[in-house]
């Protein structure tokens, strides 16, 4: 089997090339010349997941992952709910981690609950909190590889034994690590999500969506997609194979990046608090030492000042830009309390450790130098 970063360049890719071009061109085509279709499913439409342009995405994000079969979706939040919708049906029931992305916590609470799909969020680092969890109804156990915008770390393994030894569905959203640094499949995970918005297209020009996994569940979740109808364009779908190429260059240097700006601004005077897997401070760090190959191109701290403080520096950044999102080359930097995590309740927010002034940092690909003297001067 290749590795990593030879995979990302050559996995999927059609043999023999069309006409020759090293990189796949854009089937603009929203329908195809009828074909011997069996089933539904397989008749050639665009809304069907199954242009070449999506075939070879699908080959690729499964080598990536480890996985036998991927769909690619119009967003992150598509390729969640429809994962989810796949798997679940009324009077089903979801073990959660309680700290996750605002998105996925608002899919389940507002949209899922009124459906008939109740979730009960656990501490995912406490075992004895999964079984007191479990009902007969209990079908889904979803959590995070590291939480957004706290950068936690549960016993991921245990998660995926667990589900596994009760006959759930375990389901991680990988968003944060990428395959570079941790691949879920491994250590036992059905179903992988990415927002490939973020690290996986890494340019900060589309959103798009990915879910990864065994055949026949990836079969169940592009049925639904087909349904549901948040299919890729084609253009996004050339776009996100163009960024895959590079994603291992990418986030090792963001890895490495990130590394160093969450050790500086940790013996910062001016900075309380640095939440980032990479540091001996971190609650687990050593299990981070032995699940990621990488820790990340995230961090999040707190300033002395609260909130001012944190106002004051996405306001005086010369480099860095006050927008949200990440995973892109441009370093971004944001509040969780007013952005990703806006729809949460405040009490809700303090108590997933999300206060107001918390400042989350996606490490892009400036130089490290740059982005610490931008650092220094705006915190100054
Ligand atoms: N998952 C995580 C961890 C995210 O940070 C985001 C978006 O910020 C999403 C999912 C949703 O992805 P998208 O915005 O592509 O729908």
């Amino acid at each position: 089997m290749k590795r990593l970063d030879t995979q990302l360049i050559h996995a999927g890719e059609p043999e023999p090339r069309v006409r020759g071009a090293v990189v796949l061109p854009i089937f603009q085509s929203s329908t195809y010349e009828s074909g011997d279709a069996a089933d539904y499913h397989d008749i050639r439409y665009l809304r069907l997941n199954n242009s070449p342009n999506h075939e070879v995405l699908h080959a690729k994000l499964a080598t990536l992952e480890g996985g036998d079969a991927a769909v690619v979706t119009a967003s992150g939040m598509a390729a969640i709910s429809t994962a989810m919708l796949a798997v679940l049906r009324t009077g089903d029931h979801i073990i959660a981690q309680r700290c996750l992305y605002g998105g996925t916590h608002a899919l389940v609470t507002g949209d899922l609950e009124p459906l008939g799909i109740e979730t009960t969020f656990v501490d995912a680092d406490d075992p004895s909190a999964w079984a007191a969890a479990l009902r007969p109804t209990t079908r889904l156990f979803y959590c995070e590889t590291l939480t957004n915008p706290t950068l936690e770390l549960a016993d991921l393994p245990g998660i995926a034994g667990f589900a596994r030894q009760h006959g759930l569905v375990s389901m991680i959203d990988s968003t944060f690590a990428s395959p570079v640094n941790f691949r879920p499949i491994a250590h036992g995970f059905d179903l992988v999500v990415h927002s490939a918005t973020k690290y996986l297209n890494g340019h900060s020009d589309i959103v798009a969506g990915a879910v990864i996994g065994r055949a026949a569940l990836i079969e169940k979740v592009r049925r639904k997609l087909d349904h549901l109808g948040a299919t890729l364009d084609p253009h996004a779908c050339f776009l996100l194979q163009r960024g895959l190429k590079t994603l291992g260059v990418r986030v090792r240097q963001q890895n490495a990046s990130a590394l160093a700006l969450a050790g500086w601004l940790a013996s910062h005077p001016a900075v309380e608090h640095v939440n980032y897997p990479g540091l001996p401070s971190h609650p687990r760090h050593a299990r981070a030492c032995e699940l990621l190959d990488g820790f990340g191109g995230m961090l999040s701290f707190e300033l002395h000042g609260g909130l001012d403080a944190a106002t004051a520096l996405l306001g005086s950044l010369r480099i860095g830009i006050d927008a949200p999102s990440l995973g892109g080359p441009e370093t971004l930097l944001s509040l969780p309390a007013r952005s990703s995590h806006a729809g949460l309740e405040p009490s809700l927010r303090r108590a997933l450790g999300i206060g107001d002034g918390l400042v989350r940092l996606s490490v892009g690909l400036e130089d490290v130098a740059d982005l610490r003297d931008d650092l220094a001067q705006a915190l100054g």
